[in-house]
Order: C-alpha cells, then structure tokens, then sequence
C-alpha cells in the first residue's frame, strides 16, 4: 500500500480500536497525513493545533508508529506533527497557525472591545487566560481551554472540566468566554452556573412561557455552565438542560461545563446526560505544586502591585496546600497586615499570620466539600440533600450547621458559602450562621452534635 492517504485511513481505524471513543474523536478527529518519505522513514501529519501537536508528541507516537508499521509494511521511524487545518492542506499551504494567540496578555485596547462586546452575558473580566498560572495540575484543563476558546464547537465538544473547589474551574470558564470573544466579538458567549440555569427555568414556568428562556439559551454560540453537579435532584431543569444541550451540540456551538466531581461520579443524574457529558473531552484540575503556586502568588502580588520577600512567597506556597482560594486568603492575610502596619513583614510575622489557618494539621486538608459529608454522614442524608431545596427541617438543620461549620472552620466568605452549598445568597449563609450560633448558646445537646461533626472533620 503506497497511498499515504489510504494508509492514514487505516492507523486510524488500528487506533480506534485500542482507543476509547472519546479519546480517539477527541484526538484523531482533525488529523490528516501530509507525507510519507520512506526513505527517510519519516512521516509528517497534519494535527489542528500546538495542543494536540505535544498531545500526540507525548502520548500517541509510539502507538501510531506501530500502526503505521502493521498497515504499510514499512518501518517509520520519525514522525513530524505540523500544525495544519485540512483547509490549508487542501491549499497546499504549510503555514502554521499563529498557535497560542489566545493566551496573549490582554492589552487596553482588547480589554476595551471586550467592555463593549454586547455579547458577553454574565463574564467577568477579572478572569482571563493571561492571569491563569500554567502548572502541574492544570496544564490539560487549560490547554483544552485554550484550543476550545481558539475554535469553539470544533473539537473538544462538550469540553468538561472538574475539579475540587477553588482550583481554578471559574476562571477557565471565563478565561475562555473572554478569549473567544475577543477573536470574534459577535459571538454569543452566555456564562452561567447551573443554580442560575435552574433559577431562570423556574422564573420562566411561573411567568407561563419558556419560550424567551429557550430562546436565549439556545441561541449561544458558546455556552459555559458552571457547578452541574447541582443538577442533581432537579429532574426537570436537568431535562430542559439535556434539550439546550441537544441543540446546541447538534448546530455544533460550544458548550462548556464544569463539576465538582468526574461525569460517571454523577450517579444521580440520568445515564444519558452522563453520556453526553462523555462525549467530548474530559479533563481534571488539581492543586497545582509548590512551584506553581509560588508563581501564582507572584503574580497575585504583582497584579496589585504589592511585592513579597521570596522566603515569604515559599512559606505560604509551601504551607498552603489545599486551593488557590485559601492561597488567595492567606495572601490577603498577609497584604491587610502589611496595611495595617506600614511596613513590610517578615518571615516571622508571616507565620504568625498564618498561625490560624496553619495550626491544625488536619485543617490543611478540610475542603466545603468535606464538611458537607460530615454533616450528612452524622445527620443521615445524602449530600444533594444538603445542597439542595428542599425546606424539611430535618434537612434544614444540617444544611445550616454545614454552613456555620464552613464559616467558622474554613473561615470562609459568606458568599464563598452560599456559592458552596447549592448556590444560594450570602443573606441566608448570614442568617443561617447566627442562628447556629444562637441555638448553640442555649442548647447544651446541639453543642455536642456540632463537637462530635467537629471531631469528625479533624480525625
Ligand atoms: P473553582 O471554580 O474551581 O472553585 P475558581 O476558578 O473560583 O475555582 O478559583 C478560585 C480562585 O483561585 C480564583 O480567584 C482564581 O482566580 C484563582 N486561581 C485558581 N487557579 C489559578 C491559577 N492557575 N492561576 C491564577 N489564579 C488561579
Ligand atoms: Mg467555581
């Protein structure tokens, strides 16, 4: 066989086999073979972007080596990735695509187009891929980030993205809702977190009509929601939400998701809305290390233009191990006592600083997340009955210690909260914590209960 075409065509069908679907499609989809030189034993094949170039460098070489030996017969030894859309390939164009202009530093004039892009609903700016720091961690979330926001709908469809909470799943999302933007202002870019879906659907079954809801949601080119494990117990939001999704992916727009938990951990949710959020690409966040997380305090500093001894940088990447959010906080910690003195800390104060947030060993891996199951192994319940609405109060109490637990242990905002436990409003985070407090101060027996989930979290 000397059809290099026709030899690509069979590597594919070998790897298809070997591969699970969605890692073949999400990979192989737009590759293509440019050239086959046996002498040399080299072969050069087309790949759409810089992403899937060092994917395929890494990853696939070995395994389309073999391939290309058990369909043509001849040994290849040396494979050259060129970065190439079949459109320039059918123009005999070799040129290569300016890969890695989305994550471009945002300059006034990009960020002015963007202020008045009227497309952008619910995107904020603070949020960008410049500011996002690349490390171990979250270099696949990105990267599938940034070929998403380079050619949306394209590849990676839906792309998925799960993480625990505060490593960086919002602002990918936003990142890639600006970025995008940015390369085609009139675009439709909607953002949204699920509980906003949910509230919406609602809103629009009291007015009598989902027509205009519909209508909105349907018409994004790009649709980026956030936190869909609070999907979970919502039956028919999730219904509405799997038609949106049938649309969209149907017209080929983009659509993006988060979670807090991998696709097959959603078990409460229906196996065909599982599916689809399998059919595209998966990728997980991590916290990042200690190196990452230095140059993302680094960062954080120089972007409000404050600047840190470097020992002091390490200490608090060094120590801070549990999310980007924490490691934001105990920056603030840092920055409002450097305010508070006028001058700037040492090593030692630093420490003293952080002496709250570091003192407990156990401390350093307590998550929102954890808290939720604790309260829900200790009361009995499952965790969407936690996040979730319903009013019973046999619910209504654990959710509310949950809450008065993540303020006083994780130190938490009351928006941060609210935002954790199913999305709700920093008023009730507010007034579910005094009333914890409260009844805490009357009830001898409550105070044991919260002790005994206390004790739990710290085991
Ligand atoms: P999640 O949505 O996963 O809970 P967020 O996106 O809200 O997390 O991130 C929490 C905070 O940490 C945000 O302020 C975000 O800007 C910051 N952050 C997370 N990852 C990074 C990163 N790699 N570089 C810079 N900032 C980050
Ligand atoms: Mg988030």
């Amino acid at each position: 066989m000397t059809d290099p075409q026709k030899i690509w065509q069979g590597v594919l069908g070998e790897l298809e086999l070997i591969l699970s679907k969605a890692n073949f499609t999400t990979w192989f989809k737009n590759t293509f073979i440019i050239s086959i030189d046996e002498e040399k034993g080299q072969a050069v094949i087309g790949v759409p972007n810089a992403f899937t170039k060092s994917w395929m460098e890494e990853k696939y070489n070995t395994a389309i080596i073999k391939a290309l030996f058990n369909v043509s017969g001849k040994t290849i030894s040396s494979i050259l990735y060129q970065i190439q859309t079949l459109k320039q390939s059918h123009h005999q164009s070799a040129m290569e695509e300016p890969a890695g202009a989305v994550s471009e530093p945002l300059n006034t004039t990009h960020k002015e187009q963007f202020h008045e892009a009227p497309n952008a609903h619910g995107l904020s700016r603070r949020y960008t891929f410049s500011n996002f720091i690349v490390g171990a961690g979250n270099q696949l979330a990105h990267g599938a980030s940034c070929a998403v926001a380079e050619e949306p709908g394209v590849r990676y469809n839906p792309l998925f993205l799960y993480g625990d909470v505060g490593l960086g799943k919002t602002h990918l999302m936003h990142a890639i809702g600006i970025a995008a933007l940015l390369r085609n202002p009139s675009s439709r870019v909607i953002y949204i977190n699920f509980e906003k879906f949910t509230n919406d659907y609602v809103a629009a079954a009291r007015k009598g009509g989902f027509d205009a809801f519909r209508e909105h949601y349907r018409s994004a080119d790009i649709l980026l929601v956030d936190d869909v494990q609070f999907m979970i117990d919502k039956e028919k939001t999730q219904e509405e939400f799997f038609n949106t999704f049938e649309v969209l992916h149907h017209n080929e727009k983009q659509i993006v998701i988060t979670s807090d938990r991998p696709p097959k951990a959603l078990i409460e949710l229906e196996d065909r809305m599982i599916s689809r959020f399998e059919w595209g690409m998966i990728a997980d966040i991590k916290m990042p290390d200690q190196e990452t997380r230095r140059a993302i305090l680094e960062n954080k500093c120089k972007e409000r233009g404050f600047s840190l001894e470097p020992e002091i940088i390490a200490y608090i990447a060094e120590n801070i191990k549990n999310n980007i959010r924490e490691l934001e906080g105990a920056l603030n910690k840092t920055i409002a006592w450097y305010e508070l003195n006028h001058k700037t800390p040492s090593l030692s104060s630093v420490r003293e600083i952080l002496l709250n947030v570091l003192a407990d060993p156990a401390r350093k891996s307590l998550s929102p997340r954890r808290i939720i199951e604790a309260v829900a192994e200790f009361y009995d319940v499952s965790l969407p009955d936690i996040t979730g609405q319903c009013r019973k109060r046999e619910l209504v109490l654990p959710r509310q210690i949950a809450m008065y637990l993540m303020r006083n242990e994780l130190e938490n905002s009351y928006p941060t909260i609210g935002q954790n436990i199913g999305g709700r409003d920093h008023t009730t985070v507010m007034y579910a914590c005094q009333k914890i407090e409260d009844i805490l101060e009357k009830e001898d027996r409550m105070r044991k209960d919260v002790e005994d989930i206390r004790q739990k979290l710290y085991r």
